[in-house]
């Protein structure tokens, strides 16, 4: 894909993402695009910063480390990614947010190596959704709970709660799975459960289904494909 491409449906995607804000009545600059490039290089990442895009999403430590290093001072980086706990370490210095925490041992090693980094880092709570057996997560009726936990840690800030739903053909139900999002968000910040009530994250919606995602209430969209086409089957680099 040639540069022009990556400008080209970053612009687009930008577009529809003010439409759908517009549509439901909310304003645009609420909602933030985390551009996926998981799998993609990184001249593919300069690409996207040169059409002004400065967020991006990443997947696999390994990887991103790399990535994070060199782009350092352009850009920042969320981990989407399912985070092992002994990997806590390199995600705490790497990342801005991380998207995917969904179990208290995890929350507990960062907050270990974050107090020797001295430094405090934004979480969201990866849920479960749709209580798909093959998806990582924590289940919605354990999210209180975990909140719960969390916020003894003083070096994690829970901001808001991620979710990748089933995969449905019917677009009804991926909505009805963003709207059970919303309501257990809704629902946990009556209980003064996270870092900043008064401005929770909703991290939901891809290529597929962003537009459906914004009207639902998400303030992060991770979208890759839609920006950097298909992926590579092998990781660069
Ligand atoms: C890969 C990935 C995305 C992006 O998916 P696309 O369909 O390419 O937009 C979003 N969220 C997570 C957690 C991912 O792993």
């Amino acid at each position: 894909m040639n540069p022009t491409t990556i400008t080209h449906n970053l612009q687009s995607i930008r577009e529809k993402m003010r439409l759908s804000a517009e549509n439901c009545g909310r304003d645009p600059a609420t909602i933030r695009l985390v551009a996926v490039s998981k799998r993609h290089p990184t001249s593919k990442i300069r690409e996207a910063i040169t059409a002004g895009q400065k967020l991006f999403g990443e997947s696999y430590i390994q990887e991103a480390a790399g990535k994070c290093q060199e782009l350092e001072t352009e850009a920042a980086f969320h981990f989407i990614g399912h985070l092992q706990s002994n990997k806590a370490k390199i995600a705490a210095e790497l990342f801005t947010m991380i998207e995917s925490v969904d179990r208290f041992k995890l929350a507990k090693g960062l907050q270990k190596h974050l107090e020797k980094l001295d430094k405090t880092i934004d979480i969201l709570i990866q849920v479960n959704i749709g209580n798909d057996p093959n998806k990582s997560g924590v289940v919605p009726e354990k999210t209180e709970e975990l909140l719960q936990q969390i916020t003894s840690l003083s070096r994690i800030r829970a901001r808001g709660l991620m979710t990748i739903p089933p995969l449905c053909i019917d677009p009804l139900q991926t909505r009805k799975h963003f709207k059970s999002l919303r309501i257990l968000s809704e629902k946990l910040q009556k209980k003064m459960l996270f870092f900043d009530n008064d401005s929770i994250e909703l991290s939901m919606g891809m290529s597929q289904d962003y537009p459906i995602a914004i009207e639902e209430g998400a303030t992060l969209v991770r979208v890759g494909t839609a920006v950097f086409g298909n992926r590579p089957l092998s990781i660069p680099g």
